[in-house]
């Protein structure tokens, strides 16, 4: 986890703020006692809290701050499938950031700098009311292809076969070297034949896939400035369906 900015101070130098709030020397006084208040409030305006005394305001104000503050900004980090809330809080002029399964890095002694961070901490944070930069349309343009079951990019067992169906060739896949020699066999036999359609039976052959597939995903990819092929990518949704796919595309 990044480390705070230089914006970002400890509870101690954000009690020299908090010492100067009515409300929070109340409590101090409360919680201390008259006799070791003056104590209390004096290591709060030095910024030292040191001794007894300054662990048990650091103990108070850690949970006081934690449960009293105030909401003043609330945004969301952005992931591929969940957004995650993200809120800045105040008390007392003391503001701190929160996210789920962060640990506060510290705190800010003034809103802007305290929201800046919470903006910069993560990557694509967004506030309510404004729209995500969308990873999976990003991913898109770069021909990254995304598992419909796992979500993985990377090859996995629901995957079954890619085709580029601008130049009519499969290009990944288990079943890929059969798909491709299914098809030069069906154009080479047809090629004499005047009726024969190269593209309605290469789409033929794809609609088999399609008939084994549980999922199928188009997508593009530039190969060349200009020039860009039409990948279709289908998928199983699961190991065994994807087994018993490869099985029945297999079959002479
Ligand atoms: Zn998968």
């Amino acid at each position: 986890m990044e480390q705070g900015s230089s914006d970002c101070v400890q509870l101690a130098a954000a009690c020299v703020v908090l010492s100067q709030s009515r409300e929070v020397e109340a409590l101090i006084k409360k919680a201390v006692g008259a006799k070791d208040f003056p104590t209390a409030l004096a290591l709060m305006k030095a910024g030292k809290l040191d001794g007894n005394i300054g662990d048990s305001v650091h103990d108070l104000l850690i949970d006081t701050i934690q449960n009293e503050s105030i909401q003043v900004w609330s945004g969301f980090i952005h992931h591929a499938h969940e957004d995650y809330a993200l809120t800045v809080n105040e008390y007392h002029g003391v503001y701190w950031v929160h996210a789920l399964e962060f640990d506060p890095v510290g705190y800010f002694l003034d809103e802007d700098s305290a929201v800046a961070f919470a903006r910069s901490n993560w990557e694509n944070v967004y506030e309510d009311g404004e729209e995500p930069d969308d990873d999976d349309e990003s991913t898109d343009d770069d021909g990254e292809l995304r598992c419909p079951f796992c979500q993985t990019t990377e090859n996995c067992d629901h995957f079954l076969l890619m085709v580029d169906r601008t130049f009519r060739t499969a290009e990944g896949g288990p079943i890929y070297e059969t798909f491709n020699s299914k098809w030069s066999d069906r154009s080479a036999d047809q090629s004499e034949d005047e009726e024969f359609n190269e593209r309605d039976a290469f789409e033929e052959l794809l609609e088999e896939v399609e008939c084994l597939a549980d999922e199928q995903i188009g997508s593009s990819q530039s190969s060349a400035p200009g020039m860009s092929s039409a990948y279709i990518s289908f998928f199983c949704s699961s190991k065994k369906r994807t087994q018993s796919a490869i099985k029945k595309f297999n079959k002479p």
